[in-house]
């Protein structure tokens, strides 16, 4: 069938709207017809060209997508036609072992993009199309495995729930998984862009005394304070370490989190910590990034780690943090700053560099 999508074949230049070919499900397939697509970071380094995978194009982007099942393939078993379905880049196999130690997040066996040798899911006048991170939801529709989907209640608005296949998921779970973070700990946030605003929310939900939340931007201020932090450090403005020190009575934090995938601000984050702290670096870096501190910085006993993903087991976790939502311990309206269509996408990526907004959602009819 044909579906419209938005198409990206060249660094820093606009994605363009065309018309492209979408397969039929084959059979652990799901044809989802898209209701709404966050507009996330990482398109926004592939645009940029600073993605760490290697990416053939054309390809549409998008990976944070909610949306309606349209047609199942055969051997699908986990949706059916009518249900709401958030779509997750951390599709998993279920039978690697770390599939099987309950780290699906980090699966290592790619079951959900359609084998090279097949036809490709997406292709345009017979060559193929790339599919981003096996989602692409810059299009009306999308074509997935079963396994990078999860169903959801359907009472739940598809244009808030779209935001937490990535972005929230990412960073609620940082701060409730990842880092494991325990009622009364302090916590610093490095960042202020959907996922930082998202750490800070989950540090809120898991009962933090304090949260710092750091941007270069002062116009974050409000979105940070708005969602649960109770200080806000302008890093443009001021020493955010000296900052930290300073909140903190001279300790540190138990926590501090990188949002953004700049090794300045993972430096800073280990810089804040106190005895026995977690540094936990969200972002994603370039690939040949290099992260210096001084030996003093590493305070006893501290540890510097990684999340992937907010360390999710996406099929259990959205769910939850979607009841969150609805029981308004979640703040996801505060997260879309702004609303578009498909057409808007250049724009939202504008914005976003400019750091005007948490999150734009594009909408489809
Ligand atoms: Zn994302
Ligand atoms: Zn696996």
């Amino acid at each position: 069938m044909q579906i419209e999508a938005a198409i990206f074949r060249k660094p820093h230049e606009n994605l363009t709207i065309e018309t492209v070919e979408l397969d039929d499900p084959a059979a652990r397939e799901v044809l989802v017809r898209t209701v709404a697509t966050g507009v996330c970071h990482s398109d926004l380094h592939v645009v940029d060209g600073v993605g760490r995978w290697p990416l053939d194009r054309p390809i549409v982007l998008g990976h944070e997508g909610a949306g309606i099942v349209e047609a199942v393939g055969r051997d699908v078993t986990t949706v059916a036609p009518g249900d709401h379905v958030v779509a997750c880049l951390s599709g998993f196999c279920g039978t690697c072992p770390q599939c099987l130690s309950g780290h699906p997040n980090v699966c290592s066996n790619s079951i959900v993009a359609r084998p090279d040798s097949d036809k490709p899911r997406l292709s345009l006048g017979g060559q193929p199309v790339r599919q981003f991170i096996n989602i692409s939801s810059y299009a009306e529709k999308m074509l997935l495995h079963e396994n990078s989907l999860v169903k959801i209640d359907p009472t739940i608005p598809l244009d808030k729930a779209a935001l937490v296949g990535c972005g929230v998921l990412t960073g609620v779970g940082a701060a409730l998984r990842s880092a494991g973070l325990e009622a009364g700990q302090t916590v610093a946030v490095y960042g202020c862009g959907g996922v930082g605003l998202s750490i800070v929310q989950g540090a809120r939900i898991g009962g933090a005394r304090q949260i710092i939340a750091i941007d270069q931007f002062g116009q974050k201020r409000q979105m940070a304070m708005r969602v649960g932090a109770t200080h806000f450090v302008n890093s443009s403005e001021t020493d955010p370490v000296r900052a930290v020190r300073e909140l903190t009575g001279g300790a540190g934090v138990d926590h501090a989190f990188e949002a953004v995938g700049n090794a300045k601000l993972c430096r800073q984050a280990v810089e804040s910590l106190a005895i026995r702290g977690t540094a936990t670096i969200v972002g994603v870096l370039p690939p040949d990034a290099t992260i210096e501190f001084p030996w003093m910085a590493l305070r006893p006993e501290c540890k510097v780690q990684t999340s992937r993903m907010g360390s999710n087991r996406f099929r259990i976790d959205i769910p939850h943090y979607l009841d969150f939502y609805m029981q308004g311990r979640l703040d996801l309206d505060a997260m879309v700053t702004r609303t578009g269509r498909l057409a808007d996408i250049n724009e939202a990526f504008r914005a976003m560099k400019a750091g005007e907004v948490a999150r734009t959602v594009l909408t489809f009819d």
